[in-house]
């Protein structure tokens, strides 16, 4: 129930939400967050809640950072916006430019700035086809990404992500844009197979896309190093030397993802660390501003961008750009998000919490309601089942994922189930001590759920 000109009611009347029930929004209306504190908000009614999900990946410092508020006022008194365009620059673009090329774990020549993660794999689609018809190869622009990859919403963006939800109604993905199979052992090895025989066969399946569409037709491949929103969904063994290995056999661009995966979310600074990634392109976004103002980045390396320079010179203009692109205050904010990640050694924190994190989640694997653990870093997953030897949970996918998560919210956690997967991705500056409060949460919300089942 809400009261009439309260929040809710207004918020009811005026807001249409992204990635919500529009219908039953009628119903239930919002939950009003109204501040934060370190690992914690608070919601409109006084209540604390342990913000398991860091924003959406992307709190990464945490909620009241005074340094990156700091940062943003002096930018704000000195220069509250310029653009980059028609070789105009400024000095948060410039530091923030170099300071990315300088952080790159491979050779990386420049940074383009955007949004949002979407507009940056947008813009990377973009320039992959850009460079095609710069190197005379018109007939080389498709584009491979996967199953339960999470690449964006915008045309492009959503066309990569290969999920159900943003294809359904929307008319989407694209021609042109391909999907192959996810790297979700659990879920799709064949009974009996090892993770080397998995791997092995998705990337033998990889090659049979490529020749069977051609392989003088494909431009790139995108993928997350961990796939976030599809379920948290490690890599097996050998899975990324396999794929990486077809992708130079057939000279295939890499796009790498690390809106979720970058600064500091693994254990690593970028998770094409963690697996030995070689890309080409990275998307970079979240916890670059640890999501204290919208901003993301594309990197891209010299056999990307030399064809790109020539062809802007033959048309006059690189013609792509948005008004808000490195915008001063973000770009400001995100370099101090930047210095505090490093100062602080927040990576070092993810892969020490991170490792303890797991240790308490892998100790729950004989709950009933429990399938498989599994995360790397700051970010993990449960995946629940009902029946543990079929791995299947209830009649209606993500209906015991859901069940969880609001007997969690009960107890005072946020999270968030990507249909019975259920995840954790908590700011990189949460202790052993919050891990435990989380870890017992979940016990809980797991013991209340079982005990609400029908026999
Ligand atoms: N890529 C990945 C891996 C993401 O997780 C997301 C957002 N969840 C995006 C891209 C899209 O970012 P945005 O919502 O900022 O457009």
């Amino acid at each position: 129930m809400t009261l009439p000109n309260s929040p809710e009611a207004r918020d009811i009347a005026a807001h249409l939400h992204p990635y919500t029930n529009a219908k039953k929004h009628l119903e239930i209306g919002p939950m009003m967050i109204e501040s934060g504190q370190g690992v914690y908000v608070e919601d409109r009614t006084g209540k604390r809640y342990l913000e398991a999900m860091a924003g959406l990946w992307s709190v990464n410092v945490g909620f009241n950072e005074p340094r990156l508020i700091e940062a943003a006022t002096a930018q704000m008194r000195k220069l509250p916006y310029y653009h980059t365009f028609g070789h105009k620059s400024h000095g948060p673009a410039v530091d923030l430019a170099e300071k990315l090329v300088g952080m790159a774990p491979v050779p990386m020549s420049k940074a383009f700035f955007t949004n949002s993660g979407s507009e940056a794999n947008d813009t990377a689609m973009k320039m992959i086809w850009y460079r095609a018809n710069a190197l005379g190869q018109p007939q080389r622009k498709k584009i491979i990404a996967r199953d339960r990859g999470y690449h964006g919403v915008t045309i492009a963006s959503a066309s990569l992500t290969g999920l159900p939800a943003n294809h359904a109604s929307f008319d989407l993905p694209i021609a042109g844009v391909l999907h192959t199979g996810s790297p979700h052992f659990w879920r799709d090895a064949h009974p009996g197979e090892s993770e080397e025989e998995f791997s092995t066969r998705r990337a033998a399946e990889l090659a049979a896309l490529i020749e069977a569409e051609g392989p003088e037709t494909i431009a790139a491949f995108f993928a997350e190093p961990i796939m976030g929103a599809g379920g948290v969904i490690v890599p097996p063994q050998g899975y990324w030397p396999k794929i990486q290995e077809v992708l130079r056999r057939y000279d295939i661009l890499f796009v790498a993802d690390e809106v979720i995966c970058g600064f500091g979310r693994t254990g690593h600074m970028f998770g094409s660390q963690a697996f030995d990634l070689t890309p080409d392109m990275m998307t970079l976004s979240k916890g670059l501003s640890s999501s204290y103002l919208p901003i993301s980045a594309l990197l891209a390396n010299d056999k990307v961008l030399a064809p790109i320079i020539e062809e802007s010179d033959r048309i006059g203009t690189f013609g792509h750009g948005f008004t808000a692109g490195g915008h001063p205050v973000a770009a400001a904010v995100a370099l101090e998000s930047i210095a505090v990640i490093e100062e602080r050694d927040l990576v070092g924190n993810a892969a020490r919490t991170g490792a303890y994190l797991h240790q308490r989640l892998s100790a729950l694997a004989d709950h009933p309601l429990i399938g498989e653990t599994r995360g790397l870093g700051l970010i993990g997953a449960v995946e629940l089942v009902a029946d543990k030897a079929a791995r299947k949970a209830l009649e209606k996918p993500g209906q015991l994922g859901a069940a969880v998560n609001a007997r969690l919210l009960e107890r005072g956690v946020i999270t968030r189930n990507m249909g019975d997967a259920l995840a954790f991705s908590p700011p990189l500056i949460i202790t052993e001590a919050q891990i435990d409060e989380l870890v017992e949460a979940l016990t809980g919300a797991l013991d209340d759920t079982l005990a609400d089942l029908p026999r």
